[in-house]
């Protein structure tokens, strides 16, 4: 039988898309070739940042990245290869890092950024989902002098909703496993939240099941029908599915949109999560990026996760040690001695763009093709929005061109 909408990929994109569609009353269909616990949305940091955190593709990042390479706190690392996609994309990166293109990024992403908060908190408060959310701002700690200086020209003027310059005595509280001769100083910024990722996206397929939503698990599509214009099937090894639309969510795998000969601005940056217990009197008050390691930790009811690095130009999945090692080292450098236990260490590919804006909207030639990819290292901070702008494109049969969303927000029209 012809299904209504179907989802291919269940990570946080595709659930929060079958969240608004199932919510707006259509029938929904998830397949995913593994079972929700395998990808990129599991293992993250779970920071819900929209807010006074930046682009990655900002003013100064390439000089930035080769001094911290040159000292060897760079989270970066490009791998060598023959893919020439990489090398477009890194041109386009650097094209897009310029004061014009981040100033637009920074307010798209306050535009967007509330619907996360509303949204997240709403499923927690009314929706019974457990998501482990909490909204205490995130602390932005300073390791180098500079930086901080230049922030702090920046929120030179008090606004106490949005952020806080903390003095030494808040930081310590805020930060208790600190190493207080070393750390130059932090900002709360308020209105950033944080949840746990793996408790999230277990919870929404709970929610999802319960309210009618239908999941093909262990299911790999590996075929699109193009036909007269429009998507007629998609097919596995085994099985073939029809519907009257579809949704490509499968993170920062382009394998179907290659069969349907669409080269998507999009590549697989490589990062790194280490969970663990610590002792509960040095666990941090809220999530706290160090700003200057690119390394983030965020506290969950259970333990505390580091997650750091970008590799560019590899797509293995196993977890390099020597990459585990190095966050370690450098969170090291700027924190109290303390055994970490119990560790978890785990390795997920985002599906980055040049520009950090997503791959969102129909397909021009096959139109009951919708893409919702290409959120990169902020895909749990606006997988809300997506799922929404989705539901009322798919609802109110709207086209790209129809839809103010999709043209501020899809890199298909943002460059
Ligand atoms: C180390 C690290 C830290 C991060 N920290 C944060 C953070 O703090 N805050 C934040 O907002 N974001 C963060 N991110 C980014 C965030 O995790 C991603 O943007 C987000 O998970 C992407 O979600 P997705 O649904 O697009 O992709 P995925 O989570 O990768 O889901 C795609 C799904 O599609 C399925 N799939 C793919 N191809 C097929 C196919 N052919 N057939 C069937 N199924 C298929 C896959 O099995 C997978 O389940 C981080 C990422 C990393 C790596």
């Amino acid at each position: 039988m012809k299904k209504d909408v179907i989802i291919i990929g269940g990570g946080v994109v595709g659930l929060m898309c079958a969240y608004s569609l199932v919510k707006a009353g259509r029938q929904v269909t998830v397949i995913d070739e593994g079972d929700i616990t395998n990808s990129t949305s599991f293992g993250n940091a779970g920071l819900l940042s929209a807010f006074d955190k930046g682009s990655l593709s900002y003013p100064g990042v390439i000089t930035n990245t080769l001094k911290q390479m040159i000292k060897g706190e760079s989270p970066v690392k490009i791998h060598p290869t023959l893919d020439p996609k990489i090398y477009k994309w890194l041109m386009k990166f650097a094209f897009s890092a310029n004061e014009t293109r981040f100033k637009r990024t920074i307010m798209l992403f306050e535009k967007y950024g509330h619907i996360t908060n509303e949204m997240y908190k709403y499923m927690q408060e009314h929706e019974g989902l457990d998501l482990d959310f909490h909204e205490k701002g995130m602390l932005s700690v300073f390791t180098q002098q500079k930086t901080y200086e230049d922030k702090l020209k920046k929120y030179n003027k008090p606004d106490d909703e949005k952020f806080s310059v903390l003095d030494k005595e808040q930081i310590k509280e805020y930060l208790p496993c600190g190493d207080f001769d070393k750390i130059k100083g932090a900002i709360l910024f308020k209105r950033n939240t944080h949840f746990d990722p793996k408790r999230a996206m277990l919870e929404m397929k709970r929610y999802l099941s319960e309210n009618g939503v239908e999941f093909i698990l262990n299911e790999k599509i590996q075929h699109i029908r193009l036909q007269d214009g429009e998507v007629k099937y998609i097919s596995s090894k085994g099985k073939t599915y029809e519907a009257e639309t579809y949704v490509m969510a499968t993170g920062y795998q382009t394998l179907l949109a290659s069969l349907r000969k669409k080269e998507l601005m999009m590549i697989p940056a490589k990062g790194y999560s280490i969970t663990f217990d610590m002792p509960e009197e040095l666990k941090p008050k809220t999530s706290t990026l160090f700003n200057d390691l690119f390394i983030v930790m965020t506290p969950r009811r259970d333990n505390v996760r580091l997650t750091s690095k970008l590799e560019i130009g590899s797509d293995d999945e196993k977890v390099v040690k020597e990459q585990i090692e190095s966050i370690k080292t450098n969170f090291s450098n700027y924190t109290k001695p303390f055994e970490m236990k119990n560790i978890v260490e785990w390795t997920g590919f985002r599906p980055l763009t040049p520009n950090d804006i997503p791959l969102i909207g129909r397909d021009e030639e096959y139109k009951n093709l919708v893409y919702a990819m290409g959120l990169g290292w902020l895909g749990m901070t606006f997988a809300p929005s997506i799922g929404n702008i989705i539901k009322d494109m798919i609802v109110n049969n709207l086209d790209n061109k129809d839809s103010d969303d999709i043209l501020l927000f899809s890199g298909f029209y943002q460059y």
